[in-house]
């Protein structure tokens, strides 16, 4: 089996800030480039000058126009790439790969996230009307008018800059009645000690949840990239499931840093 992603090259057509830390880069060319149509789809992204990937969400892929919002931080090779003026500019983008797949009886949906993970949210709100839709938003910035009205949104703000609280707030979670999905992204070390109360506190089969680590906080140096893909194909063929994919790939990405 190959592990190769199909690779496509695309030009930045518009840059646009949407708050101080996230900016929307709308790209096109893609030439063969295909949407899976599952909503928190992601893309490799190597920017000019780079070969090491970032991972970013599919926001939108609408007549050859595909938007990626991106957030800045303090420093990264991609965030400073965008903090420019990047129009004009030729980047690689990768396969798209997915996670997102409520089960069949589920009637809600509880989607968690930082900054990051906005970009997935928001499109799987629009994707999932028919959902009732309860949104963790944990936001340095007002994103108001970011996600659809229908869904029943807290914003939290970010306990300080670079830090994340939402494996507390989930630990002291009121769940909805019935039958659900919990689909949640950010932060690694956040992401580990929710899966484990998810499996051990509330008991809920895999099937019925997605926990996946966007970004790892590192003191000092920068991380390696991993490459989700791989993992994603390497699992995938295993017949392992979601949950024991992004287990394997925040174990990668530690072994990487080690
Ligand atoms: C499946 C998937 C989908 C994703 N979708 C999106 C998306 O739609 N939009 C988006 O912006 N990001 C998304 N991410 C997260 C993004 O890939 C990482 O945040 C990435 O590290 C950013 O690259 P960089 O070059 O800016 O920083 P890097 O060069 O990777 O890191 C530099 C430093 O910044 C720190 N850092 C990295 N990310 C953050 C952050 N978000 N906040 C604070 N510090 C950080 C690192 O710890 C490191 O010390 C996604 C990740 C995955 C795996």
């Amino acid at each position: 089996m190959s592990t190769r992603a199909a690779q496509f090259q695309a030009t930045v057509r518009r840059r646009e800030p949407l708050t101080d830390h996230l900016v929307r880069l709308v790209l096109d060319g893609l030439d063969g480039f295909e949407s899976s149509g599952v909503p928190d789809e992601w893309v490799g992204l190597v920017v000019p000058g780079q070969f090491q990937s970032r991972y970013y969400t599919v926001r939108s892929f609408d007549r050859g126009e595909l938007t990626l919002d991106v957030v800045v931080h303090d420093v990264g090779l991609v965030t400073e790439w965008a903090m420019r003026d990047c129009i004009g500019d030729v980047v690689t983008i990768s396969e798209p790969k997915s996670s997102f797949a409520p089960p069949p009886g589920a009637g809600w949906l509880l989607l968690v996230g930082d900054l990051t993970a906005m970009p997935a949210i928001a499109r799987i709100a629009e994707t999932r009307p028919d959902l009732t839709t309860y949104v963790l938003a944990e936001v340095p910035d007002d994103l108001a008018g970011y996600l659809p009205d229908h869904v029943d949104v807290t914003w939290l703000s970010p306990p300080s800059a670079g830090q994340s609280g939402l494996a507390a707030v989930v630990e002291a979670l009121d769940w909805p009645e019935g039958e659900g999905y919990f689909w949640m992204a950010g932060e690694s070390a956040q992401m580990r000690a929710i899966r484990k109360h998810l499996m051990r506190v509330v008991g809920l089969p895999t099937s019925h949840y997605d926990v996946m680590g966007y970004w790892r906080a590192t003191t000092g140096r920068q991380p390696r990239a991993v490459d989700p893909g791989p993992v994603w194909r390497a699992g995938k063929a295993a017949g392992k499931s979601d949950e024991q994919i992004w287990a394997d790939y925040d174990a990668a990405r530690e072994a990487s840093d080690g």
